[in-house]
């Protein structure tokens, strides 16, 4: 469901675009903006009255999902988020560090020292994480940190909504007209800023995380 939703969220961005071009629709967007849409539809499956509408038994369509189950399912999103978000993390900056490195860089060594830094452990020995590592290279080469920074978008769009009422289509209609159908035709922070009404922050990523604004803090210092 996830999944679908997701992607939904990249269709949304194309179909209601209202740009004149295709280089300034849909998404077309900066590689740390276009999976904002579509991390930002993934909330709704968690949503329990949305999760309820769309449920249905096998046997019988009209048996939707128990609420005991619908809050267990939307609770174990929260199983191994800590080891999910470090290893994002981590591949985030071990790709910043190859790219902006001014020499030769031994990349077995830097992710080691990522790990250790990030996930408090070293990479398993023998192992050659970046021969696998396929964004490091061919496009996207330092670009890896758009799935997390597009989360932190994402997020701040949901919370909007959570304020609203998740199925409020004043709000939904927004977030079409000053986000989905604008494209590439303002950057996306600017589009964001218009939808918010103020700028971006990373705070909604740390309260999905559960991590306090004073740890948070104290970890970066
Ligand atoms: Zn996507």
């Amino acid at each position: 469901m996830e999944s679908l939703f997701h992607e939904t969220g990249h269709a949304m961005h194309d179909i209601f675009t209202t740009a004149p071009y295709g280089t300034l629709s849909g998404t077309s967007v900066s590689w740390d903006f276009v999976e904002t849409p579509s991390q930002t539809m993934e909330e709704w499956v968690y949503d329990p009255a949305v999760l309820e509408s769309l449920s249905g038994r096998y046997t019988n369509a009209s048996e939707t999902i128990p609420p005991d189950l619908a809050r267990r399912a939307i609770a174990s999103r929260d199983e191994g988020l800590g080891i999910q978000y470090s290893s994002q993390l981590a591949y985030a900056l071990e790709d910043m560090r190859f790219h902006t490195a001014s020499g030769p860089v031994n990349v077995t060594e830097v992710w080691n020292e990522t790990c250790v830094e990030i996930k408090g452990r070293p990479a398993v020995a023998g192992t050659r994480q970046p021969a696998s590592f396929s964004h490091l290279m061919g496009g996207y080469d330092a670009g890896y940190y758009g799935y997390l920074w597009s989360k932190v978008y994402a997020l701040n769009v949901v919370d909007t909504f959570e304020h609203d009422g998740m199925t409020n289509t004043i709000t939904g209609l927004r977030f079409r007209n000053d986000v989905l159908a604008r494209g590439n035709m303002e950057d996306g922070t600017v589009l964001l800023t218009n939808f918010l009404g103020h700028e971006p922050g990373v705070e909604p990523l740390y309260a999905y995380l559960g991590i306090s604004r004073t740890q948070a803090a104290s970890n970066t210092a």
